[in-house]
Formats: C-alpha cells, structure tokens, sequence
C-alpha cells in the first residue's frame, strides 16, 4: 500500500521547523510550521495550499516572506491557521511592506488567516489588491479542534500551553482504499482513472444503490459498463485505517498538556514531536516551556505511536545530536517491550 502522505523536516533537527507534508496524487502539499523554507524549491512551495503555525515566535514562522514573495503575482489562495492572536500577527508582518502599484495586479492573489482558541475559529481575509488589508472576518464554532474536514482527510487541533498558547496538530487520513487488482482481472475490468472517482464515491458515502459508470478507452473507442456502487465496493475495494501524522512543539511538560497531548496523538503512525533538551537540563526545560528527549519519548510511548520522530533540537547540544536522540528512543523503546 502505498501511503498518500509523506512527511518530511525541510531543514534538519537543528534548524527551525517547517514539517512539509506531500500529498501523493495531487499537486498539492500541507506545512506544518513556517520555519525557515529555503531549502524548499518554488515549485514545492507552490503546492503549500494550508499552513498551519504552532506558534508565532520567530523561528516557527519567520518563513511567512519567502512565502507570500512567491505566490505574490498568482492567482492564489493560501490559507493559515494559528493561534489566538495570530490574525494581528498577519496583518502586522503584511503592514510592513510597501503595497503601493499592487491593485493593477491581473490576478487577486488572498491569503486567508484563521486563528483557534479551542473552540471557535475566527478568519480574516487580506487580498493582494486591496494591498492586503483586513477584511471579512467572520467566527465558526469548531467541533473536536477540526480545522479542515475534507474528504480524504481532516486534520484536528488542540491548544497547548508554551507561556503562550501553542497549537499542535495531527494530519488524519480517514480511510485508505486498495483496489485489489487481481479481482479486477477477474471481473474482465481494465485499471483507469475510473478507479479514482470509484474511491471519490466510496469515500464521500455516495449511496451503494446507484449505479457506477466504469469506462475505459479501447482502440480510440470508449467502452463501459453500469456497476452497482454496492457490488464494486465489496467485490474490489479493501478498507484500511488511514495514516495519523501528529505533530507537538515548544511545550510545557505539566499534566494540562500532556493529557491534550496524549489524546490528539493516540496511535500516530508518525509522531513528531520537539525534543529540546537533555533530561540532564530538566530544569532548563521546565523554564522554557520545553520538553526533554525523555519526556518525548515517554509521552509518544505513552499515546501509542508506532514511529517517533524527534526535532527542534536546542543549539546547545550542537555536537551531541546523537545523545538526545538515544535519551529519546530509550524512553520509547524501553517502555514498549
Ligand atoms: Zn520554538
């Protein structure tokens, strides 16, 4: 099976974090965190269509220019997502440019900013020619921290506590489908892009009475057949859990965020989670609203993650990389067993 998302750091445990998220059949990715995103090339900058900011201290969104400069001219949308306070954030950061010429843009390039409390969402809009100005903001109530509920996937927020509120996310793929080919040979139907909107039609509920329409080109000429919806699904399609793509930073290891911690994260396929000091420096952690590569590992073991993925490591250990991540998969591993 091959998994429709794939996570990766742009830049290394070091450097300040931008996790991109690459969708498989589309030409479109997910970033979680606006770090540094040089080593991203335009066009996979181009694919970022939602963005969502744990927090707005420098080194998680200081990539918001080099964003905004290369979408600048297209006619784009680009959604963000952070925490209470974060609308002011944009508009601030987008005030101190100069946006005089921009209204004879041919395209009307909007970003769209929403910031969630825990519970309600309030967006603002700021387009191009309206030299990004503020404007229509509306609130929506938010139900189970969704921020984004689409048909392959959703991905769920919560509020986390780092001397400022911090969110943290998780990426859910509702259900995978497999079509299992040798069926399909049985059934004498060819592979084609009917399988896509076949999957489409399975995903969104269509009812399993209707009839499907599976066509395909032979010698230049389009054949098909009409397919109960019910009959394809059971006779072709396997079901599977999709994948659950978590990630936590720059937290406070008190009982509050572990508890939110622990249940957004539950049986992540792939958890990422900051792992900033030593557990030698625990006090250190505790100051800075950060967690220890031992308290990472204990609370990933703990919510049933099956890979571990340790970043936003402190400068301070700039030779002993090597270290924490031992001091983390120790925590991990140990405990599973
Ligand atoms: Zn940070």
């Amino acid at each position: 099976m091959k998994p429709l998302f794939h996570p990766h750091f742009v830049n290394g445990p070091f450097d300040d974090p931008a996790l991109f998220i690459d969708f498989l059949f589309q030409k479109r990715a997910l970033l979680f965190d606006l770090g540094d995103l040089h080593l991203l090339s335009s066009r996979q900058i181009l694919r970022l269509s939602d963005i969502f900011v744990s927090h707005t201290h420098m080194d998680h969104f200081s990539g918001f220019d080099r964003r905004v400069r290369i979408l600048l001219a297209r006619d784009k949308l680009l959604r963000l997502f952070g925490p209470p306070g974060f609308i002011d954030r944009v508009e601030h950061r987008l005030a101190s440019y100069t946006w005089n010429l921009v209204e004879n843009f041919p395209v009307d390039f909007t970003i769209s900013a929403g910031e969630f409390d825990g519970k309600e969402l309030r967006c603002a809009r700021f387009r191009c020619r309206n030299r990004f100005g503020r404007e229509g903001e509306e609130v929506s109530p938010v139900a189970d921290g969704v921020l984004l509920d689409e048909v392959p996937f959703r991905i769920r927020s919560v509020v986390l506590d780092h001397k400022t509120p911090c969110l943290a996310f998780s990426l859910e793929e509702k259900n995978h489908l497999n079509i299992m080919k040798d069926r399909l040979l049985k059934l004498g139907l060819p592979v084609g892009s009917w399988l896509t909107e076949l999957k489409a039609a399975v995903l969104r509920g269509d009812p399993e009475d209707a009839l499907f329409r599976v066509w395909w080109r032979e010698g230049g000429v389009v054949q098909e057949r009409l397919l109960n919806l019910e009959f394809l699904k059971r006779e072709i399609v396997r079901i599977v859990p999709g994948q659950k793509i978590t990630y936590v930073t720059d937290v406070g290891c008190h009982p509050e965020n572990i508890f939110r911690i622990k249940e957004l994260a539950a049986g992540s396929d792939y958890f990422f989670i900051e792992a900033t000091f030593l557990h030698e420096d625990e006090a250190k952690a505790r100051e800075k609203y950060h967690l220890t590569a031992r308290q990472a590992g204990i609370l990933a073991r703990e919510a049933g993650a099956v890979r571990l993925i340790p970043f936003h490591f402190s400068a301070k250990y700039a030779r002993r990389g090597e270290e924490l991540r031992r001091e983390v998969a120790d925590a991990f591993e140990a405990q599973v067993a």
